[in-house]
């Protein structure tokens, strides 16, 4: 069993993931997160990407195939959620061959929408913790303590891919490279669209009815 959840940057997708899991019985894959791990380790990989997330374009697609193929051999039983990944066409192409082979299924193509404006706010106001990865917002979900994790007390920090023009430059990709795939899912019955705006609890709630097989 395989959930994609995909959209545009600063919609919510990190977040909704950490709740899926801890509700839901998924392993979790988030693409960005392991390839940050990678550029802090200093790996050969992170060096071939660490070029690409600064400046907001996709990483290539070969090193993208590679993490995956390793990360669905090491899982493969077990219910899969992937976190920003597949991120364009030629991305989906290679997991269906991926899955067929090992006689996995995608269940769901999640995709999280919100007006574009609203997406600009959210990335500049937000803080990550290094240690433990949970996500604030400095508006509207602030720490209790100023820039301090509530969970680890480690020091937050913003990514270096979150300010403005970097942002600019990843919608723009979205629109170009990832967005086609909304028509890509809709072909194959796959594609359930979430309205990402309210709480994060609203939010959940319709993605838990599309796990659930409830059509918003
Ligand atoms: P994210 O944390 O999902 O916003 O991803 C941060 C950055 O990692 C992106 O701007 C890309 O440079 C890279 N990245 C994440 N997922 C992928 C993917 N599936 N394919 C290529 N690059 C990716």
């Amino acid at each position: 069993m395989i959930v994609l959840l995909f959209g545009p940057p600063g919609v919510g997708k990190g977040t909704q993931a950490d709740l899926i899991i801890k509700n839901f019985n998924y392993v979790k894959f988030s693409m960005g997160d392991v390839l940050r791990e990678e550029v802090a380790l200093g790996s050969p990989v992170g060096k071939e990407v660490e070029k690409s997330m600064k400046q907001g374009v996709l990483a290539p697609d070969n090193i993208i195939f590679d993490i995956v193929s390793d990360f669905l051999l090491e899982n493969k039983p077990a219910p899969i959620l992937f976190d920003g990944f597949p991120r364009n066409i030629n991305q989906a192409l290679n997991l269906e061959k991926t899955t067929a082979q090992l006689s996995l299924v995608i269940d769901h193509a999640i995709e999280m929408t919100i007006p574009e404006e609203s997406v600009i706010q959210r990335l500049v106001n937000r803080r990550y913790c290094p240690n433990c990865g949970a996500i604030y917002n400095l508006v509207t979900n602030p720490p209790r303590k100023e820039g301090l994790c509530d969970q680890c007390s480690e020091r937050l920090i913003q990514r270096p891919d979150d300010n403005e023009t970097t942002i600019r430059k990843r919608l723009q990709i979205y629109r170009d490279e990832t967005k086609p795939l909304t028509d890509y899912y809709k072909s194959l019955n796959l594609y359930r669209p979430v309205d990402a705006r309210g709480t994060q609890e609203e939010v959940f709630q319709r993605i838990t009815q599309c796990l659930n097989g409830n059509r918003q």
